[in-house]
């Protein structure tokens, strides 16, 4: 064992917003962190639309300030609309059931990444960029050691803000890939894309359609994030290479193709495999997993970086409870991992019932009995940490039989597939 003097109180393992979020709560209250990133900061990552219940993250840590000049666009909430355009669905995030901010961001994840990285550092945080961990040496409750470029770092807790290198669930052998929701995503950042007037205009867009899916994301006055979503499978028979599929995704899509009839579109696109997992249990001796680290959701939602940065919050809370307050580390991580387990589950949920047609047909059609639909958009506006509000869950539910009843018995008009493959 590495003498006392040497040995951090927390080592965090990534500085994405799950790892300097967890690195900022521990350093406000004290604790000796060290991050390790392997990448030097700024660099491009995807996920730049976040939900009103990080917006209000940003409130309770304080952070507005510090991301005023960070650019983005006020997202005040989304429009979903079936490829081959017509009626779109607007949902306000002013439409939850619970109280909740009305609003969040859309914005450049290299700059926001950054500045959260920076905020942990000023925190006391001592944050290396450029170095990476490379193997897990032990992992005991106050005891945790890696290997890292620098030699050897130990620790009394570990925390995987990994992202979906999840180094700490390939060693444990725990990631398990939803075989369901094997997705791969096709983006780029465009110029000129068209957009509604008014406050619409600043909704990330989702257009719909059998293989997938398309975003759109207002980053700033003239950039747009679009991205093509597609199904694994689908996109392998398509055949194409991995630069051509968006542009092939666009030129087959009505409402894309008139939206960025006037746009500029990017020099060169990126290509994600986007599979979703999990790695329970998200806690154990020694470590806590966050973020995308601990489990990976279909991004159809936004729901990436909420969770991320609270996890974040949670696994840095417990490590100060264990390390300040005394309190039993088994205790804490049953407690950490009901949290990721309640509120990922509800978001995993959902985007199962997005990817079935009687579903999408009620969640088009705007309003439903009961306001079952105030229910999906207080889950759409990340409210449901440790887990959703009774008022949410039960009119889940009864959404969630509304869209079995409706594939037999037409609760709403109909609406037509529409198939990239079919023009
Ligand atoms: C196609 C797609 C679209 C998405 N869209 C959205 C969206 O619109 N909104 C949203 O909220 N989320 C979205 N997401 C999800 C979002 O990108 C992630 O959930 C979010 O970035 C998770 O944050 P994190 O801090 O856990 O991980 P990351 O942001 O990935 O950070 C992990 C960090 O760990 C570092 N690292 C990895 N291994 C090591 C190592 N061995 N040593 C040191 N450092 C290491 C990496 O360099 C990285 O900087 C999307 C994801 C995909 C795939």
């Amino acid at each position: 064992m590495s003498p006392d003097s040497n040995r951090y109180d927390a080592l965090i393992i990534g500085g994405g917003p799950a790892g300097s979020t967890a690195a900022l709560v521990m350093a406000r209250a004290g604790l000796r962190v060290r991050l390790l990133e392997r990448t030097p900061f700024p660099r491009f990552h995807v996920g730049e639309s976040l939900l009103p219940r990080n917006f209000a993250l940003f409130r309770e840590l304080g952070l507005l300030d510090a991301l005023a000049d960070v650019p983005k666009v006020d997202k005040l909430g989304a429009e979903f609309i079936l490829g081959s355009g017509g009626e779109p669905s607007f949902f306000p995030f002013g439409l939850s059931l619970v109280p909740a901010e009305k609003m969040s961001y859309n914005l450049e994840r290299a700059p926001f990444d950054a500045r959260l990285l920076d905020v942990a550092r000023e925190a006391g945080a001592e944050i290396r960029e450029g170095v990476a961990v490379r193997k897990i040496l032990r992992l005991e409750d106050g005891n945790v050691e890696v290997e890292t470029d620098e030699g050897n770092v130990a620790a009394r807790f570990l925390v995987d803000a990994s992202g979906q290198s999840t180094l700490l669930g390939k060693h444990l052998g725990i990631r398990s890939v939803l075989p369901h929701l094997k997705k791969v995503a096709y983006f780029g950042h465009f110029e000129n894309v068209w957009r509604r007037p008014g406050p619409e205009g600043s909704y990330i867009v989702i257009v719909v359609c059998e293989e997938g899916w398309f975003w759109l994301i207002p980053l700033d006055e003239t950039r747009t994030s679009i991205g093509l979503v597609m199904h694994e499978p689908v996109a392998r028979a398509v055949g194409l290479s991995a630069d051509q599929m968006l542009a092939w995704g666009i030129s087959r899509c009505p409402e894309l193709r008139q939206r960025t009839a006037g746009a500029t579109c990017p020099a060169e696109t990126h290509v994600l495999a986007d599979f979703s997992y999990r790695c329970a249990p998200y806690a154990g001796p020694g470590y806590f997993l966050t973020g995308d680290a601990a489990t990976f959701i279909d991004p159809i939602f936004s729901t990436g970086v909420c969770l991320g940065m609270m996890s974040g919050v949670e696994a840095g809370r417990a490590i100060l409870a264990a390390v300040q307050g005394g309190k039993d580390p088994g205790a804490l991580r049953r407690r950490y991992n009901r949290f990721i387990e309640g509120s990922s589950s509800t978001f995993f949920r959902l985007v199962e019932m997005y990817y079935d047609h009687s579903f999408r047909e009620l969640f088009l059609n705007g309003e439903g009995p009961l306001q079952v639909h105030r229910a999906a958009m207080t889950i759409l506006a990340g409210y449901v940490f440790p887990r959703p509000p009774f008022a949410v869950r039960w009119r889940f539910a009864l959404l969630d039989l509304l869209t079995r009843i409706n594939r037999f018995i037409p609760l709403v008009p109909r609406r037509e597939r529409f198939s990239l493959l079919a023009e």
